[in-house]
């Protein structure tokens, strides 16, 4: 099956906007095992939509146009299908029925320009918007199906997903080349990309169905499987062995699978242990307070951080003793420590967090240059434990990793 998709809009060829539809389109098509051949961007011209519709039709089987079906005078791509197709566009009075109770739902009036959106090149299905006001048009072309949709993300999604999707699958099951695909992304911290890829290698020769692949996103290190087959038990029955032999190998390194995030997973861990954390945080300015309190139902387990920045409020906010930060610095082990301690008793929490470092460019001192953090985890009834990193990069990026790091101590 060829598949191929057409965007259309000025600001997708003026760098106004990025497209990023066609990308969250394709990986629901890989999923079904199904490669995009081609993406065409066209501006609003008339001719030039009509001829990448024509030229679509003589190549491939399914096709998404996107864009251009609004209410304003530079949605046209239906009178392009219409001059593709060589028919009339009529008006369809389902769609003006839908148009009118849309209208009415938001209660704004309908004026004359939003009937454009009802004018259907004669011949072609038209299937409802449940979250827009055009429809899902339907049209075959050449030896194209092609489909209309809006180019606004959500109604795009909801389309895409809702109509289209299902008809490119009952396609697919009559496709004589079809391939069974099944996916895995396994997220880890932790360890380098290079490492990975080195650790997985003895995998390759081993799951010959099951292609390894790496992606960076920092802090974060993300090991890819796709496992190809003729059906789809045995391609989930390759993929279930490899995750089974990455997993072996990297253990706890492996935080979460597929759309599971960092936080999510730090939250999950505190909730089922029924645990509190208060934070106190220096060189990461509140990033692990920010990252936690981005799960909803956070003030079940967060119960709040100190951006304790400066010595004054190490002292103030996490109870640093003032003796501590003379004999130490406020970048040390017992820094990180006091303020752990300091902050967990000053909320009363089953955990307290502190992070400490130098994010750079500037500061540091020898034994402790840029990029030197210590993270601690104060505990109910057991002893305090502290760890030092070093962190490569510049500022942002010590930032991230110290707050990763901080919060690994809860999940080992
Ligand atoms: P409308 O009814 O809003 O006019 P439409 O089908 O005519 O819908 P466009 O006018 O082409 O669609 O685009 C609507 C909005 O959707 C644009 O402002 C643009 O920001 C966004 N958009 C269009 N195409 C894409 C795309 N491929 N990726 C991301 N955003 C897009
Ligand atoms: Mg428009």
């Amino acid at each position: 099956m060829r598949v191929e998709l057409l965007c259309t809009g000025d600001e997708l060829v003026t760098g106004l906007i990025t497209d990023t539809n066609s990308p969250w389109f394709e990986a629901r098509l890989f999923e079904l095992g199904v490669k995009v051949d081609r993406i065409l961007l066209v501006g609003d011209v008339r001719p030039d939509i009509t001829q990448a519709l024509l030229e679509v039709a003589s190549r491939a089987d399914e096709v998404l146009v996107s864009g251009g079906l609004g209410p304003t005078m530079d949605d046209f791509t239906l009178e392009c299908a219409a001059a593709a197709a060589g028919v009339p566009l009529v008006e369809d009075p389902r769609v003006v029925e839908w148009l009118k109770e849309r209208y009415a739902q938001r209660n704004i009036p309908m004026n004359p320009g939003a009937l454009r959106m009802a004018r259907i090149p004669q011949g072609a299905e038209v299937v409802r918007n449940p979250v827009g006001s055009a429809p899902l048009v339907i049209l075959r072309l050449g030896r194209a199906r092609l489909f209309f949709v809006p180019g606004v993300p959500r109604e795009y999604k909801a389309l895409a997903e809702g109509e289209v999707l299902p008809r490119i699958r009952a396609a697919l099951e009559k496709d004589p080349e079809r391939v069974a695909r099944s996916f895995r992304l396994l997220r880890t911290v932790g360890i380098p990309e290079s490492q990975l890829d080195a650790a997985v290698a003895p995998l390759v020769p081993q799951h010959p169905r099951v292609v390894f692949g790496f992606r960076t996103h920092a802090p974060e290190n993300h090991l890819k499987l796709m496992a190809t087959a003729p059906s789809q038990a045995e391609a989930d029955a390759a993929l279930a062995a490899a995750e089974a032999a990455s997993r072996k190998l990297f253990g706890a390194a492996i935080f979460g699978s597929d759309e599971e995030e960092y936080a999510q997973v730090v939250a999950r861990l505190l909730t089922q242990a029924k645990a509190t954390l208060a934070t106190a945080e220096s060189c990461t300015g509140g990033l692990i307070a920010q990252q936690l309190t981005a799960v909803s139902g956070a003030s079940t387990f967060f119960m709040g951080g100190a951006v304790s920045y400066s010595e004054k409020m190490k002292m103030a906010w996490a109870g640093v003793p003032a003796a501590v930060l003379e004999r130490h610095t406020a970048v040390s082990r017992e820094t990180a420590v006091a303020m752990a301690e300091g902050v967990r008793a000053a909320c009363g929490t089953t955990y307290g967090l502190s992070v400490t470092g130098y994010a750079g460019p500037t500061g540091g001192t020898l034994e402790d240059p840029v990029g030197t953090v210590y993270c601690a985890l104060a505990a109910e009834g057991s002893p305090t434990r502290c760890e030092r990193f070093s962190i490569m990069g510049d500022r942002d990026r010590v930032r991230l990793f110290a707050a990763t790091s901080a919060l690994e101590l809860l999940r080992h």
